[in-house]
């Protein structure tokens, strides 16, 4: 009979954890819609933990999960942008907008340097689930209704760039061409890499 196990294995090793980088306009992942997430497990746990450790590191107060490179209905948020106090919704559906349509200057992650008044109305209630897969119905107003409608934008594929005035996106035009220029720029860098023997 032969040991296969020659030297002790530690069972108790943790996971290393996941590390996200921002995705950027003009990535084609963004304007993907994105798929429920079907599994409340250990992943899904440690998906939503690196994306709160990249939406404080990036001082945002929302992010989704297309702007990590990840095609899942997950969106966090945290108004005051306070560690400890961010929320995720999992799989969110919109039920229902209502309120005064309010303006406010919004940026995004995937779009660094770009602010833009954007219209939206100002409560929402969204019908969600937690990590555990608990569903919940929730009420959102103010800034944090606004937050959670950008970035359920962001898992229909909707960008900053698409809820901007024309005379927004004609101000912003060298910025967005700058974007679209590294990112083109970064992808050719890495058809070479491929190719290298
Ligand atoms: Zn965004």
């Amino acid at each position: 009979m032969v040991e296969s196990a020659a030297l002790p294995v530690t069972l108790t090793s943790p996971m290393p954890e996941l590390e996200f980088d921002l995705t950027l306009y003009p990535a084609p992942v963004l304007r993907r819609v994105a798929s429920p997430v079907e599994a409340f497990d250990d992943e899904l746990h440690s998906i939503v933990e690196a994306m709160y450790r990249r939406m404080y590191a990036s001082k945002g107060v929302g992010l989704a999960a297309p702007q990590v490179g990840l095609k899942k209905r997950i969106l966090v948020l945290s108004p005051t942008g306070e560690e400890g106090d961010q929320q995720v919704l999992i799989n969110p559906t919109i039920l229902e907008k209502s309120g005064p349509s309010t303006l406010f200057e919004e940026g995004c992650l995937s779009f660094p340097g770009i602010y833009a008044e954007i219209e939206r109305p100002e409560l929402c209630k969204v019908r969600a689930f937690d990590l555990e897969g608990n569903e919940h119905e929730l009420e959102f107003d103010g800034f944090a209704s606004r937050i959670v409608q950008h970035e359920y934008d962001h898992l229909e594929g909707i960008l900053l760039v698409d809820r901007m005035s024309p005379a927004d996106k004609q101000r912003h035009k060298t910025a967005l061409d700058n974007l679209v220029f590294d990112f083109k720029q970064a992808r050719e860098k890495r058809a070479r890499a491929a190719r290298r023997p």
